[in-house]
């Protein structure tokens, strides 16, 4: 299959033209904006990726259109929202036979690849599709001496941490490429698993950060007043982490509860940061070796993440919910012909707008069913006067097994947010019961950046709150998505 596939490309990519770059996408699991150091972190030094964004443009409002893995990777592969692409939760696997950016990246003549996290469901309807090769981690995958699955059920045993394997393996597809087919261009996308839970580091990292006390976040102490109910019955706080799967170790007796909420903070951030570490040095690896291949003027790379993650904020790990650690996807692209190294762009974009603008950038086009806007405008540095000024969000997974968060949508623009928890399951995959009474969280990001006044309620917000529900409304008849009929 794969040789017969060389063949299709090599005589398609008669129609690519010799100019079109070569694309590295570099996508990680749950890896906050806030721990990346071109971000600000205050707890983390990364100067690989540091190195993307002075060589390229860092965004500063990506946003997820629903903050969770299997959801926010459709949507980027599609250009689609999860009730179009059909990926609403984590137990809903994307039928392959969709549209998907690299398919058609594959019909134009590019050689591509899937390198590393997948999670998007396996067999015949839901294997990887529109890569010449894959080789990807099945279901979550391991960090320690991972099995990985390949085209026609092929398994393959490898030793050593899975962040350096899946960085070998993008290696070694560009330099075969290189190799034997270098007329035409090349796409890879190299999904790490981590910083995913259960955060488990590299044996070299064992014990960086020993010495180290992780600064606690503004939030830390949030005790959520007057946050919906469903936001303060959300099981994601320092107490809610596994002792032994989560912290991998035994909590010390006599510990107050501050203490102990303090001490998991510790064993749970430091092991996040660990995995990031070695992500930063695989990526610096990669980007040496597109250096030495004398690549990296033809190559467009892409750092992102399936989304955000809280890092104790709010007293919180994990994601799912619209606040804005969570929300928040990091997003560095270089590409120095085109884009001004150590820029940035404060313009409102999201995980849908992704597969238009590479396509944009790599001379293919983009069907018109897809949903999502190129920015590459925004990255060459252009004004595009008619940009959106707010995202729509959508998390259907009401009260998963686990976490407990409530089904919800919401608005954001570049000021407020309006969250409307409609808190009913909907007969989605993964999602449970009850359904709970509706409520709304409004928050002044202006004034209150750290999201802890829900003035929803407050008199001096009621006409903003109506215009941001007539907003929310606009925006869900825009992409095609149906308010719930509770509401009225
Ligand atoms: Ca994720």
């Amino acid at each position: 299959m794969a040789s017969l596939l060389s063949v299709i490309n090599k005589k398609a990519a008669m129609s690519i033209p010799k100019a079109s770059p070569n694309l590295v996408f570099v996508m990680s699991d749950d890896h906050a904006a806030h721990a990346i150091s071109c971000y600000g972190s205050a707890i983390v030094s990364t100067p690989n990726l540091d190195r993307i964004a002075a060589g390229g443009m860092r965004f500063d409002a990506s946003f997820c259109t629903n903050s969770i893995c299997a959801p926010s990777r459709a949507a980027i592969l599609t250009g689609t929202y999860n009730h179009i692409n059909g990926v609403t939760t984590l137990d809903t696997p994307l039928d392959n036979t969709k549209w998907t950016f690299p398919q058609e990246l594959q019909r134009a003549g590019y050689t591509t690849a899937m390198i590393g996290k997948w999670h998007l469901g396996h067999g015949p309807a839901a294997d990887p599709a529109g890569f010449d090769e894959w080789r990807v981690l099945p279901g979550q995958g391991h960090y320690h001496n991972p099995v990985m699955l390949e085209a026609d059920g092929r398994v393959v045993e490898r030793g050593g941490y899975v962040t350096d394997l899946i960085t070998d393996d993008t290696i070694d597809f560009i330099d075969r490429h290189q190799a034997t087919n270098p007329d035409t261009p090349f796409a890879v996308l190299c999904h790490h698993k981590a910083p995913h839970r259960s955060w488990e580091p590299a044996p070299r990292h064992f014990n960086l950060f020993d010495d180290v006390q992780i600064p606690e976040p503004e939030t830390f102490g949030d005790d959520l007043a007057g946050r919906a109910e469903v936001i303060q019955a959300v099981k994601m706080r320092m107490m809610d982490l596994d002792p032994v799967v989560d912290l991998k170790a035994t909590v010390p007796a006599g510990l107050s509860l501050d203490e102990e909420i303090s001490w998991r903070y510790q064993r749970y951030i430091k092991d996040y940061l660990k995995t990031v570490v070695a992500i930063d040095e695989n990526v610096g690896r990669l980007l040496d070796h597109l250096d030495e291949a004398g690549l990296t003027d033809d190559t467009i790379v892409v750092y992102t993440s399936d989304q955000g993650f809280f890092l104790g904020e709010h007293g919180w790990f994990d994601k799912r919910l619209m606040y804005e650690e969570s929300l928040s996807m990091p997003l560095l692209v270089r590409y120095p012909p085109q884009i001004e190294a150590g820029s940035r762009c404060e313009e409102i974009v999201v995980n849908v707008d992704f597969a238009p603008t590479l396509l944009e950038l790599m001379n293919v086009e983009t069907p018109s069913s897809v949903q999502g806007r190129s920015f590459a405008p925004l990255l060459r540095g252009d004004a595009v006067s008619d940009w959106p000024e707010s995202m729509y969000y959508r998390y259907w997974m009401h009260r998963d097994g686990s976490h407990n968060c409530p089904a919800h949508y919401g608005v954001r623009t570049k000021t407020h947010k309006l969250i409307c928890y409609y808190n009913d399951p909907l007969d989605q995959p993964g999602a449970s019961g009850p359904i709970d009474p509706v409520e709304w969280e409004l928050f002044d990001l202006v004034a209150d950046p750290y999201e802890i006044n829900n003035v929803a309620d407050d008199p001096n917000y009621h006409s903003l709150r109506d215009e941001l529900m007539a907003e929310l409304a606009r925006l869900q008849a825009m992409v095609g998505d149906e308010p719930l009929d509770r509401l009225d």
